[in-house]
């Protein structure tokens, strides 16, 4: 039946749920295979990287799910300082890393607009423009989005985490500052300044369906989206939904399996629907199975996100439980992943941008 599937010129809604329905070896294998022969046609056996640098942990939301929420108590709270960001800058561009992204707890006072703002351009300055500048940093005003912009930065990365906005209530405090359509509407903004803009979903989620991933997908066809950095969802113990999730015995090994599975399985179908945009092996597949990411690039994943954070602070920046790479220095991160993206037989494309094709097939 999937052969079938695969033989349609355009997926439909039923076809994107039956693909990722699909649980048998034998079928995983051929749509996995037929994603990666996408990504060979379309954006090249090529990786780029995107040096990761989580510079605060400091938040002010409170999702329901993340191992940072405002209400963890438990978080010791850091701020990297400025000379620091800018030398694993520094040490980024040196290993021809090509982009960096920045990424950090939520913010929206004028200090941090501004901290960013300058950071920006300090890290353009030094290197010569050469290094592209992704920033993650949660919902901001248009005007702020456009001030980042304007100094340098040209890509943007704000998962919706779902496309339901249902569910999307069930794991966010109701008190007015985590509204769906405000994240969406953040999307819009960043496209019409001109941003590259990336976005996603978490997989795995109590109470979400094959159903709403396959509309996840649709999302990102709707909204025009030319990067795509989703990930199974993963407990974080101190955290309302992590502790549900243990509860209900929804954190079993095969439940974490089904999880992991359902990653790969959405990088997969989302690179035969979005042929040509750039789709990360995010670092949270890695946290269920110990080759995730490359297993991630097998499935048709084209970037990866090596941590450049310095090491004093990884362990406080823990998003969810068992994050890999947390003991790990920057130069150790660099030459593991090297490994493993040989591992697979693709090439690193280094010292490049690896802009999206998708965002310049739009222009033309
Ligand atoms: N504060 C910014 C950026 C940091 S959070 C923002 O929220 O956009 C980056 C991403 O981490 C979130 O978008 C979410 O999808 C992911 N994340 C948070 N908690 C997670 C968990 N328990 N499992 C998997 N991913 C998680
Ligand atoms: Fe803050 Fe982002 Fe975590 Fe939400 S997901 S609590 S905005 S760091």
């Amino acid at each position: 039946m999937i052969q079938d599937i695969l033989r349609h010129t355009s997926l439909n809604r039923q076809d994107l749920i039956d693909l990722l329905s699909v649980t048998q070896p034998e079928d995983l294998q051929t749509l996995y295979d037929a994603a990666y022969a996408v990504k060979a046609k379309t954006v090249g056996r090529v990786v780029y990287y995107r040096g990761l640098i989580e510079f605060s942990n400091r938040c002010i939301k409170n999702c329901r799910y993340c191992g940072i929420r405002r209400d963890n108590d438990e978080v010791e709270r850091f701020d990297t300082a400025r000379e620091d960001i800018l030398a694993m800058a520094k040490w980024s561009y040196e290993n021809r890393y090509g982009s960096l992204t920045l990424q950090s707890g939520e913010r929206q006072d004028e200090a941090f607009i501004a901290y960013i703002e300058g950071l920006v351009r300090d890290i353009k300055e030094l290197s010569h423009g050469e290094l592209g500048i992704t920033l993650c940093v949660g919902e901001q005003s248009e005007d702020t989005y456009r001030r980042w912009f304007d100094a340098g930065a040209h890509r943007y990365l704000l998962r919706i985490e779902t496309s339901n906005p249902d569910l999307y209530r069930t794991l966010h405090p109701q008190d007015g500052h985590h509204e769906w359509h405000v994240r969406k509407t953040c999307l819009e903004s960043l496209r019409r300044i001109g941003y590259q803009v990336g976005t996603g979903d978490m997989i795995g989620l109590p109470g979400q369906t094959i159903e709403d991933l396959a509309d996840d997908i649709l999302f990102y066809r709707d909204m025009d989206i030319d990067m795509i950095g989703m990930g199974p969802y993963v407990v974080h113990h101190q955290t309302p939904v992590g502790q549900y999730v243990m509860e209900q015995g929804l954190d079993s090994d095969e439940e974490k399996r089904r999880r992991f599975q359902l990653g790969l399985k959405m990088i997969a179908v989302t690179r035969l629907f979005l042929p040509d945009v750039n789709i990360a092996s995010t670092t949270a597949l890695q946290a269920l199975h110990p080759l995730g990411r490359e297993l991630g690039l097998k499935a048709g994943a084209n970037i990866l996100m090596p941590i450049v954070t310095l090491p004093k602070f990884r362990s406080q920046y823990l998003l969810y439980d068992n994050k890999p790479c947390v003991d790990e220095r920057p130069d150790q991160c660099k030459n593991c992943l090297s490994a493993r993206v040989v591992s697979v037989g693709d090439t690193i494309g280094l010292g490049k941008w690896g802009d999206s094709p998708h965002f310049f097939a739009k222009k033309e």
